[in-house]
């Protein structure tokens, strides 16, 4: 992957943007009790499968990563 490039995935309806440098990897987003496992697994690659739940889902989970890594949007123009 080039450099400055930042990872997005999307189920077609949401798109999830991930900023690695943002991250601070406080395992919420993928553990069982606080996550969506589903979705957010990092052993796995890609490490986000954003068709493996609900578009809202997705987004209330991305609204509880504390750093501000995980973004998204709706890629009908939606969202934020
Ligand atoms: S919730 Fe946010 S800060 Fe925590 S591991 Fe996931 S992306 Fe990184």
């Amino acid at each position: 992957m080039e450099k400055n490039i930042t990872p997005k995935y999307t189920n077609r309806e949401i798109t999830i943007v991930w900023q690695p440098s943002v991250c601070i990897h406080s395992t919420i987003c993928w553990k069982q009790a606080t996550g969506l496992p589903a979705v957010f697994n990092s052993k796995e690659r890609p490490w986000i499968k954003p068709t493996e739940a609900s578009s809202a889902e997705i987004e209330a989970q991305v609204k509880k990563c504390p750093s501000g890594a995980l973004t998204y949007y709706y890629d009908n123009g939606g969202g934020k």
